[in-house]
């Protein structure tokens, strides 16, 4: 079996964190015989440079004919000003709706090494390991009527039951392959769409007894993140309300820099870090590439099925922090400070170890 896999190292830091994820998909590939096939296309800033085009069709082709897509990050400041379809940033939105990437899963798990650097109390997070399921590609973002004028301003919250019957499986599958618990999160005593929402995803339901359902108020749920994070398993929400819990959830377990995320759909996949190409420090060897890492657990777990992979992964990164290696977002005072390199060579050294201990049989997680 050979997975085809589309790079997108994109602009800034996409590039150097991409380098970074590649050699450890390289890695994990290797150590289970699966063979990979890398495509390198450009997006972004990098493509509207050579083709004055941020999305290629010849891109679009690659990630159709793929069975992942990786991407590091697009934008910068040399095309903020140019018109809103040119810009990097439209390439990303374009490729997600013409890939049909209706989920967007990010992860809110609390790495223990950096438990202190968390705004939260220690004993709050400790064990928080949630995923916000968030839907992308509908609701107010993309509803009609929208627009303004001088004395009104408008937009349109409307679901289709498709719409919804299909983000819901996905949360139900996914809690299936965790602790098989869906909090679905909504308006229902306010909003009409959210009403129908509620309806919907308890008749999707009814295929999936096997997993426990919750409905909770966005407002309600955005304090519970914060109070008591260990109660969530998959927080299945829309657009709007995912756009905001995801930012909440991300930031209460970690920097920027650590946070991973994937968008799929019936039949692509889009693996890329949350944060932005960071033209700050682009080009500097500064960036974590944690994020990106953890981006390809969430490949190797959803789109190869290679859960144990995934979780060699995610072991790795938590062994570096346990030994104090961290890049410059998240120094501390005793830890070594390394860059990106270097960063993503500790991962895959403690790869090696972990993989290797587990075929003599002490692998514990
Ligand atoms: P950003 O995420 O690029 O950076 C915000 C801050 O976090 C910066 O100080 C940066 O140095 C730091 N940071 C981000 N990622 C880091 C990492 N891996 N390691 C260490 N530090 C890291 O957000 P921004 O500055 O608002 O945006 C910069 C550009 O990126 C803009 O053009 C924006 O539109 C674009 N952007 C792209 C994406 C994407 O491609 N998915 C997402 C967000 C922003």
């Amino acid at each position: 079996m050979t997975y085809k896999v589309v790079l997108l190292p994109g602009d800034g830091i996409g590039v150097e964190v991409t380098n970074a994820a590649v050699r450890v998909i390289k890695t994990v590939a290797e150590s289970f015989n699966v063979s990979m096939e890398f495509n390198e296309q450009l997006i972004g800033g990098s493509s509207y440079e050579k083709y004055k085009n941020p999305l290629t069709d010849e891109t679009l082709q690659a990630c159709y004919d793929s069975d992942v897509v990786f991407l590091g990050a697009v934008g910068g400041p040399k095309w903020e000003t140019l018109p809103h379809n040119l810009k990097p940033e439209a390439a990303l939105l374009k490729l997600r709706k013409a890939l049909g990437l209706y989920t967007n899963i990010r992860p809110a798990k609390i790495y223990n090494a950096l438990i202190d650097a968390s705004t939260l109390k220690k004993e709050v997070l400790e064990g928080t390991d949630f995923i916000v399921l968030r839907e992308l590609t509908g609701g107010i973002y993309f509803g009609n009527p929208r627009g303004f004028d001088k004395d009104r301003g408008w937009n349109t919250m409307e679901y289709t039951r498709e719409e919804v019957v299909r983000i819901a499986q996905m949360a139900f599958k996914l809690a299936r392959m965790r602790r098989k618990k869906v909090t679905s999160v909504d308006k229902a005593n306010v909003l009409d769409v959210s009403q129908f929402w509620r309806n919907i995803v308890h008749e999707v339901h009814k295929d999936f007894q096997d997993v426990e359902l919750n409905d909770m108020y966005v407002d309600n749920c955005a304090m519970q993140i914060v109070r008591n994070p260990k109660q969530f398993d998959v927080l299945l929400t829309s657009n709007l309300f995912g756009d905001i819990l995801s930012d909440i959830a991300g930031m209460i377990t970690g920097s920027l820099g650590m946070l991973p995320s994937a968008s799929i759909g019936n039949k692509y996949a889009l693996y890329e870090p949350v944060h932005g190409s960071a033209p700050d420090i682009a080009g500097q060897g500064k960036a974590n590439p944690i994020a990106a890492i953890s981006s390809v657990a969430m490949m190797f777990n959803y789109s190869f099925q290679m859960q144990k992979a995934a979780e060699m992964i995610e072991t790795a990164i938590e062994k570096v922090l346990v030994q104090g290696y961290r890049t410059a977002d998240i120094i501390s005072d005793g830890c070594k400070l390394v860059s990106t390199e270097q960063m993503a060579e500790c991962v895959i050294e403690n790869y090696h170890e972990i993989f290797n201990q587990q075929a003599i049989g002490v692998f514990t997680l």
